[in-house]
Protein backbone atom coordinates (compact mmCIF):
# COMPACT_ATOMS: atom_id res chain seq x y z
CA UNK A 1 0.00 0.00 0.00
CA UNK A 2 0.95 3.35 -0.65
CA UNK A 3 1.67 6.15 1.54
CA UNK A 4 -0.14 9.44 0.58
CA UNK A 5 0.80 12.33 3.01
CA UNK A 6 -1.87 14.77 3.98
CA UNK A 7 0.03 17.84 4.70
CA UNK A 8 -1.74 20.32 7.11
CA UNK A 9 -0.90 22.35 9.99
CA UNK A 10 0.77 19.43 12.02
CA UNK A 11 3.60 19.70 9.75
CA UNK A 12 3.84 23.54 9.59
CA UNK A 13 2.23 23.65 6.26
CA UNK A 14 2.17 27.35 4.63
CA UNK A 15 1.03 28.63 1.07
CA UNK A 16 1.32 31.91 -0.15
CA UNK A 17 1.90 33.66 -3.95
CA UNK A 18 5.25 34.44 -5.85
CA UNK A 19 7.24 34.19 -9.14
CA UNK A 20 8.30 30.86 -10.60
CA UNK A 21 12.12 31.02 -10.89
CA UNK A 22 12.08 28.88 -14.21
CA UNK A 23 9.52 30.51 -16.10
CA UNK A 24 8.39 34.31 -14.04
CA UNK A 25 4.91 33.45 -14.04
CA UNK A 26 2.93 34.54 -11.27
CA UNK A 27 2.07 31.23 -9.02
CA UNK A 28 1.73 29.81 -5.67
CA UNK A 29 4.58 27.87 -3.42
CA UNK A 30 3.40 25.29 -1.07
CA UNK A 31 5.84 24.01 1.58
CA UNK A 32 5.78 22.50 4.79
CA UNK A 33 8.43 20.97 7.47
CA UNK A 34 8.03 17.56 5.70
CA UNK A 35 10.56 19.28 3.25
CA UNK A 36 8.08 19.03 0.43
CA UNK A 37 7.55 21.73 -2.05
CA UNK A 38 4.62 21.99 -4.26
CA UNK A 39 3.93 24.62 -7.31
CA UNK A 40 0.43 25.58 -8.22
CA UNK A 41 -0.93 27.81 -11.31
CA UNK A 42 -4.09 28.12 -8.75
CA UNK A 43 -5.27 27.58 -5.19
CA UNK A 44 -7.93 25.09 -5.04
CA UNK A 45 -9.93 22.45 -6.92
CA UNK A 46 -8.60 20.53 -9.29
CA UNK A 47 -5.20 21.81 -7.34
CA UNK A 48 -3.52 22.60 -11.24
CA UNK A 49 0.23 22.34 -10.54
CA UNK A 50 2.07 24.77 -12.13
CA UNK A 51 4.75 21.89 -14.29
CA UNK A 52 7.24 23.78 -15.13
CA UNK A 53 10.79 21.88 -14.33
CA UNK A 54 14.04 23.40 -13.79
CA UNK A 55 17.30 22.40 -16.02
CA UNK A 56 17.81 19.73 -13.41
CA UNK A 57 14.15 18.54 -14.03
CA UNK A 58 13.83 18.30 -9.91
CA UNK A 59 10.35 19.39 -8.44
CA UNK A 60 11.33 18.56 -4.81
CA UNK A 61 14.07 21.20 -3.92
CA UNK A 62 15.46 20.29 -0.26
CA UNK A 63 16.36 16.68 -1.99
CA UNK A 64 15.14 13.56 -0.07
CA UNK A 65 11.31 14.60 0.04
CA UNK A 66 8.75 11.65 1.25
CA UNK A 67 6.67 12.36 -2.34
CA UNK A 68 6.30 13.57 -5.37
CA UNK A 69 3.79 15.91 -6.71
CA UNK A 70 1.66 13.44 -7.67
CA UNK A 71 0.86 11.61 -4.56
CA UNK A 72 0.82 15.17 -2.85
CA UNK A 73 -2.77 16.30 -0.75
CA UNK A 74 -3.60 18.57 2.12
CA UNK A 75 -5.51 17.78 5.13
CA UNK A 76 -9.07 19.25 4.52
CA UNK A 77 -8.98 21.79 7.05
CA UNK A 78 -5.66 23.45 5.72
CA UNK A 79 -7.29 22.93 2.66
CA UNK A 80 -10.94 25.23 3.01
CA UNK A 81 -8.75 27.35 5.37
CA UNK A 82 -6.25 28.60 1.81
CA UNK A 83 -9.27 28.46 -0.27
CA UNK A 84 -11.15 31.11 1.87
CA UNK A 85 -8.15 33.60 2.41
CA UNK A 86 -7.90 33.33 -1.55
CA UNK A 87 -11.46 34.17 -1.49
CA UNK A 88 -11.98 36.63 0.59
CA UNK A 89 -9.24 38.63 -1.51
CA UNK A 90 -6.92 39.27 0.90
CA UNK A 91 -4.38 38.27 -1.79
CA UNK A 92 -4.38 41.75 -3.79
CA UNK A 93 -3.01 43.49 -0.67
CA UNK A 94 -1.39 40.35 0.78
CA UNK A 95 2.23 42.06 1.42
CA UNK A 96 5.61 40.78 2.71
CA UNK A 97 5.90 42.70 6.08
CA UNK A 98 10.28 42.82 6.99
CA UNK A 99 11.30 41.26 10.34
CA UNK A 100 14.28 42.63 11.92
CA UNK A 101 15.59 40.37 14.56
CA UNK A 102 15.95 41.24 18.41
CA UNK A 103 18.91 40.80 20.43
CA UNK A 104 19.89 36.84 20.57
CA UNK A 105 16.74 36.03 18.21
CA UNK A 106 17.11 33.13 16.15
CA UNK A 107 14.71 31.96 13.38
CA UNK A 108 14.37 28.71 11.08
CA UNK A 109 12.08 28.41 8.07
CA UNK A 110 11.35 27.90 4.41
CA UNK A 111 10.67 30.49 2.11
CA UNK A 112 11.76 31.67 -1.54
CA UNK A 113 14.42 33.86 -2.43
CA UNK A 114 13.49 37.35 -3.41
CA UNK A 115 16.87 39.63 -3.99
CA UNK A 116 20.16 38.36 -3.85
CA UNK A 117 23.08 41.07 -2.96
CA UNK A 118 26.89 38.85 -4.21
CA UNK A 119 29.07 40.90 -2.26
CA UNK A 120 28.72 43.63 1.16
CA UNK A 121 31.61 44.95 2.83
CA UNK A 122 30.79 44.65 5.83
CA UNK A 123 33.52 47.41 7.84
CA UNK A 124 32.30 49.51 5.27
CA UNK A 125 28.34 49.15 5.77
CA UNK A 126 29.10 49.77 9.30
CA UNK A 127 31.64 52.38 9.35
CA UNK A 128 34.35 50.37 11.16
CA UNK A 129 38.24 50.61 10.92
CA UNK A 130 40.15 47.79 9.97
CA UNK A 131 42.33 47.74 13.82
CA UNK A 132 41.28 45.92 16.96
CA UNK A 133 38.02 47.85 18.18
CA UNK A 134 36.36 47.66 14.57
CA UNK A 135 37.57 43.79 14.76
CA UNK A 136 35.81 43.25 18.06
CA UNK A 137 32.76 45.29 16.89
CA UNK A 138 32.14 42.61 14.43
CA UNK A 139 32.81 39.85 15.85
CA UNK A 140 32.24 36.69 14.38
CA UNK A 141 31.76 38.40 11.39
CA UNK A 142 35.18 39.94 10.49
CA UNK A 143 36.76 37.03 9.13
CA UNK A 144 34.24 35.81 6.27
CA UNK A 145 33.31 37.31 3.15
CA UNK A 146 29.42 38.03 2.63
CA UNK A 147 26.67 38.69 0.77
CA UNK A 148 23.17 39.64 1.61
CA UNK A 149 20.08 36.85 0.88
CA UNK A 150 16.37 38.62 1.44
CA UNK A 151 13.83 35.65 1.92
CA UNK A 152 9.57 35.56 1.73
CA UNK A 153 7.93 33.35 3.43
CA UNK A 154 4.17 33.20 5.53
CA UNK A 155 0.81 31.68 4.97
CA UNK A 156 -1.89 33.10 2.76
CA UNK A 157 -3.98 32.67 6.30
CA UNK A 158 -2.14 35.24 8.26
CA UNK A 159 -2.45 38.89 7.75
CA UNK A 160 0.80 39.20 5.57
CA UNK A 161 3.61 37.37 4.89
CA UNK A 162 7.53 37.82 6.71
CA UNK A 163 10.51 39.10 4.72
CA UNK A 164 13.76 38.18 6.02
CA UNK A 165 17.03 40.03 5.05
CA UNK A 166 20.12 38.48 6.58
CA UNK A 167 24.42 38.43 6.16
CA UNK A 168 25.53 35.24 4.56
CA UNK A 169 28.84 34.12 4.98
CA UNK A 170 30.56 32.45 1.40
CA UNK A 171 31.76 30.19 3.24
CA UNK A 172 28.65 28.82 3.88
CA UNK A 173 27.31 28.45 0.02
CA UNK A 174 27.91 30.08 -3.54
CA UNK A 175 25.89 32.82 -3.33
CA UNK A 176 26.61 33.29 -7.34
CA UNK A 177 24.96 30.43 -8.05
CA UNK A 178 21.61 30.87 -5.93
CA UNK A 179 18.85 31.73 -8.68
CA UNK A 180 16.07 34.08 -7.42
CA UNK A 181 12.54 33.35 -6.62
CA UNK A 182 14.01 29.85 -5.68
CA UNK A 183 12.86 28.35 -2.39
CA UNK A 184 15.36 27.37 0.18
CA UNK A 185 15.00 26.99 3.95
CA UNK A 186 17.53 28.65 6.55
CA UNK A 187 18.31 29.07 10.17
CA UNK A 188 19.10 32.51 11.42
CA UNK A 189 20.75 34.24 14.14
CA UNK A 190 20.48 37.75 15.46
CA UNK A 191 24.19 39.38 15.52
CA UNK A 192 24.70 42.87 17.53
CA UNK A 193 27.18 45.46 16.13
CA UNK A 194 27.56 48.07 18.56
CA UNK A 195 26.06 51.01 17.73
CA UNK A 196 23.40 49.63 15.02
CA UNK A 197 20.43 47.84 15.21
CA UNK A 198 20.82 43.88 15.74
CA UNK A 199 21.51 42.23 12.03
CA UNK A 200 20.30 38.69 10.89
CA UNK A 201 23.33 36.54 10.18
CA UNK A 202 22.92 33.37 8.15
CA UNK A 203 23.76 29.77 10.12
CA UNK A 204 22.30 27.40 7.55
CA UNK A 205 21.20 27.94 4.14
CA UNK A 206 19.68 24.15 1.83
CA UNK A 207 19.18 25.20 -1.63
ZN1 LIG B 1 4.11 18.27 5.26
ZN1 LIG C 1 7.44 28.19 -14.32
Amino acid sequence: MNYYPRHGRWCNARTFPTDCWNCGKSIFVFMCDCHSVVLFDELGQPWPKHDCRDQSNRVDVFGGAQYTSEVMSFDDEYEMEIVKAKKTNKLKKWDFVKCDPQYKDAVQDVGVIRDIVLSVDLWNKYKLEKNTIGSAFLGRLKDGEYGQLTIHTGDITQESGKSYTFMLNKKLVDISKIIRHSPAGFRLRAHLIPGHPPIWVCEKLSL
